[in-house]
């Protein structure tokens, strides 16, 4: 199989950063991008094979850099993983800020359409192309205090199922991963009784760790599964079913 050039959104932590460490353990050429420098510096450190560029993907000025210089070095787009999203504001609707909203939309939104905007007529003038994007179980059911993250996520869900749509004649498949409770930054430090709490209601009674996304997401991005797409696979320990 040919070499996978792969792009991901805000990978130097977290699934981003497992994700990637996945595909170039396969031998794929890996761009990825994150705002955080101290985190992107520990990544370049650990992952000298893998081009890692300063992108707030709140921007679309900075998405659109970043894309003219990977696009430079790759020579084309195998697959684009969204993997960007941030928590957004936990409160009551009434005491959420417009611009907290729209912070929270445009990471876990907005950056996900800029990038698929530059990656699909990549992939179109290639004839093949995957695009994975990051949702959560909590664009799957209502989630009260989070109400700009979950719609963000849902938002995620639709924009993954109409883009399917739109270029799967071109060979494009295009599907959505939402993680349940993964142990990252975003889910912070927990104490014993909440990680108790947390597993009681997941079936497979653990957590799940960013590798059990990017297994996940590598599946979608292999040759086994270019007969699926607008689709949206929960990586939850069950939790949803
Ligand atoms: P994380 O908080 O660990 O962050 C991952 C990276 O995103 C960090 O390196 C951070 O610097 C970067 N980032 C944040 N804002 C950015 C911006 N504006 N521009 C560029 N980079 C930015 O997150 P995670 O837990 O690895 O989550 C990754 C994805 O998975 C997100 O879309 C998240 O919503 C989703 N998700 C996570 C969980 C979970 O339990 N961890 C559950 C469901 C969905």
């Amino acid at each position: 199989m040919p070499q996978q050039r792969v792009m991901i959104t805000a990978a130097a932590a977290g699934i981003g950063r497992s994700i990637a460490r996945a595909f170039a353990s396969e031998g794929a050429k890996v761009h990825i991008c994150d705002v955080n420098e101290v985190a992107l510096d520990a990544f370049r450190g650990d992952n000298p094979d893998i081009a890692a560029t300063h992108v707030n993907v709140a921007s679309e000025g900075e998405i659109e850099a970043w894309f003219d210089d990977a696009l430079d070095d790759l020579n084309g787009l195998d697959v684009l993983i969204n993997n960007a999203g941030i928590k957004g504001p936990t409160a009551a609707i009434d005491d959420i800020d417009f611009a907290d909203w729209r912070d929270c939309l445009a990471v876990c939104l907005d950056s996900h359409f800029l990038c698929a905007r530059r990656a699909a007529p990549v992939m179109k003038a290639q004839g093949s192309g995957v695009i994975i994007n990051i949702s959560s179980t909590a664009g799957l059911y209502g989630f009260g205090n989070r109400t700009p993250y979950a719609a963000a996520k849902w938002a995620v869900i639709g924009l993954t199922k109409s883009l399917a749509r739109e270029v799967a004649s071109r060979n494009i498949t295009v599907n959505a991963i939402a993680p349940g409770f993964i142990i990252t930054d975003m889910t912070g430090a927990l104490s014993e009784e909440v990680q108790k709490t947390i597993i009681g209601r997941i079936p497979l009674a653990r957590v799940g760790e960013p590798l059990d996304v990017a297994n996940a997401v590598a599946f979608l991005a292999s040759a086994e599964a270019s007969y699926i797409t607008g689709q949206t696979l929960c990586v939850d320990g069950g939790m949803v079913m």
